[in-house]
């Protein structure tokens, strides 16, 4: 058991009551809405825990800052912890799906609900209020703490890495805990050893001048079918990616990463239900369909727009046909490598005339399990929670890898967020009882990692 526990226990309120603050403070970052706003706020917030606590900015700025924060130990002032977080949420459309006010902050029983409140504006404040409570019951942290809080997770972290390339001696540390980490169905939490990486591309065809009577089909090529056709030589229909040395540097599972994997739980049953399908891609079962999510590369079509798609009939041949695409990426593959090949294959079928857009790419991350850091965490989860579960990859993305390619330190997830949470959706939610429980477990990382 952590120090802390019974202030935690004791200060619940005052948690929520910072957390309904923090998610009244709308912070949109794809429309640039309120960040700055919110950045001052967990300053503000992070500075009345007894955290120091200021804005770090690039030349540039009108990039959004980042929050640092910092508490030296004096105990122990050898070893240092890093939280990242972000204040940025996601957009609160669509509005007519939200049962209250997207920003509300309002509580109902064990659930706050409102855009950010898990992610990730829930998971900064059991981080904070770890801190303090320490600084309360000690005066001191058992470790050094520092806080990198920023705004643009939500659109892709596009300046993470200058940061930290920028204020590299500041940031420096011993080990990472990134910012979110799942509670599954059964209250167990899952840490989350890494991330995948991804690409982002848009493919643009273009046909005639302007948009072309449809009878002119027979003489006009349609650049909605030139896409199509493309489109079809990049993926079979197993999910396979066809693109020429896609999986060139693709390294198998290590025997400890298997056996990792073979005890994740899933549960397929209560998985398809949530989303209404009857089977997986590959038809994969059973231990298959965690390898897929740790380590299997995509190639998803994640939007398609050409021609009429209004009511009724119109028959038009379209000028344009866009495509966008997210490629997910394993270790070792690198996004920009990925994208010659991607570009090399349209070329080699003859696509020439197809333009790629790069819009995104991030390399994946991965934290090795023999790693110290990870039985530190995997102990204090299993104190806080009676149990808990490893997964060597989370199946999203995140910039895990500038953090190691330039802290050169571990990153492990574990968090508060239950993986129904609606994040990203309307009505999204924070379960009061597992903010209390991974506040406790975040104390207890804080006391193991003295070494
Ligand atoms: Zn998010």
């Amino acid at each position: 058991m952590s120090a802390i526990n019974s202030v935690v226990d004791a200060e619940m309120p005052g948690l929520i009551s910072d957390l309904q603050t923090l998610i009244r403070q709308p912070s949109v970052s794809a429309k640039k809405q309120g960040i700055l706003e919110c950045a001052n706020l967990v300053v503000e917030t992070m500075r009345r825990s007894g955290i120091n606590s200021e804005l770090l900015f690039l030349d540039d700025k009108d990039v959004a800052p980042i929050v640092y924060g910092e508490v030296k130990s004096r105990s122990n002032p050898g070893r240092t912890l890093l939280f990242y977080n972000h204040y940025d949420v996601q957009p609160e459309e669509p509005l007519e799906l939200w049962k209250d006010e997207p920003f509300s902050g309002k509580v109902d029983g064990n659930y706050i609900y409102g855009r950010g409140s898990a992610d990730d504006k829930g998971e900064l404040i059991t981080r904070i209020k770890a801190v303090e409570y320490f600084l309360k019951l000690t005066g001191d942290v058992p470790c050094n703490v520092k806080f990198m809080v920023e705004g643009e997770e939500e659109i892709g972290s596009v300046h993470v890495e200058q940061y930290l390339n920028k204020y590299r001696d500041r940031l420096s540390c011993d080990g990472v805990v990134w910012e979110f980490g799942y509670v599954d169905a059964k209250d167990r939490p899952i840490i989350s050893l890494g991330m995948k990486g991804l690409l982002y591309v848009e493919l643009i065809a273009r046909g005639p001048a302007r948009d072309a009577h449809s009878s002119l089909a027979v003489l006009i090529e349609n650049p909605a079918w030139r896409l199509v056709l493309a489109l079809a030589t990049m993926r079979d229909q197993n999910g396979r990616v066809l693109i020429k040395d896609w999986y060139k540097e693709v390294q198998p599972f290590t025997g400890e990463e298997l056996a990792t994997i073979s005890k994740e739980p899933f549960d397929e049953k209560e998985f398809k239900k949530e989303y209404e399908i009857s089977k997986f891609v590959k038809n994969a079962k059973g231990s298959n369909i965690r390898k897929a999510l740790v380590g299997m590369p995509t190639c998803n079509i994640a939007g398609f727009n050409s021609g009429y798609i209004a009511e009724g009939a119109k028959t038009v041949l379209p000028a344009k046909a866009t495509v966008k695409i997210d490629f997910r990426l394993v270790p070792k593959m690198l996004p920009k490598k990925q994208l010659e090949r991607l570009k090399r294959h349209l070329k080699l079928k003859g696509f020439r005339d197809i333009k790629v857009n790069f819009i995104h790419g991030e390399a994946a991350a991965r934290t090795a399990i023999q790693e110290p850091f990870v039985k530190q965490v995997q102990e204090a989860a299993k104190e806080t929670f009676g149990s808990v579960i490893t997964s060597v990859s989370s199946a999203g993305t995140g910039p895990m890898y500038s953090f190691v390619k330039v802290l050169k330190a571990p990153c492990i997830s574990i968090g508060s967020t239950y993986l129904f949470a609606r994040i990203h959706s309307p009505n999204e939610f924070a379960r009061i009882d597992l903010l209390n429980k991974t506040t406790k477990c975040i104390g207890r990382i804080l006391e193991k990692f003295v070494s």
